[in-house]
């Protein structure tokens, strides 16, 4: 069994939709970056590429790559799990926690865990999406903008 780590954040700005776990949730914000700037899912996939020793997303799509340019970060998972499956390794968990000040988050988690489990090919009970506030605290707390943990583990099927 090997442990992977993931961490990311993106800034909060007008004029861009906010979608989180592949979900596009409705607020007056979005994410700042190159692609969707999906928060949640570049920490998830930071921690896969960690726990198979494969470096971080940073190394296999650059975000000064054309190709990536407001592409979902679904898609980009998806060639995550292709990486994995290539080197042997399933997956045997996910917990990840995002970090938002506002907006109210659960009523879309559910549906954040099965895009993130039907990308991955994994059941849903393999996949726990958790969100808190700082509490008004810091550069989330502020709404500057958020944040994203994320922990997995793989074990090698060879
Ligand atoms: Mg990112």
């Amino acid at each position: 069994m090997r442990i992977g780590f993931g961490y990311d954040v993106h800034k909060l700005v007008e004029e861009r939709a906010l979608i989180l776990g592949g979900v596009e949730i409705p607020y007056k914000l979005g994410l700042l970056g190159h692609s969707d700037a999906d928060v949640l899912i570049h920490a998830i996939m930071d921690a896969l590429l960690g726990a198979a020793a494969l470096g971080d997303i940073g190394k296999h799509f650059p975000d000064n790559d054309e190709k990536y340019k407001g592409i979902s970060s679904l898609k980009l998972l998806a060639e995550v799990k292709y990486l994995l499956k290539a080197e042997g390794f399933s997956i045997n968990n996910i917990d990840a926690t995002i970090v938002a000040e506002k907006p109210k988050l659960a009523p879309y988690i559910p549906k954040m865990v099965d895009n993130i489990a039907d990308c991955l090919g994994v059941n849903r009970d393999l996949v726990n999406i958790k969100a808190t506030t700082t509490e008004g605290l810091g550069f989330t707390g502020v709404g500057q903008g958020m944040a994203a943990y994320a922990v997995c583990t793989i074990k090698s099927e060879l």
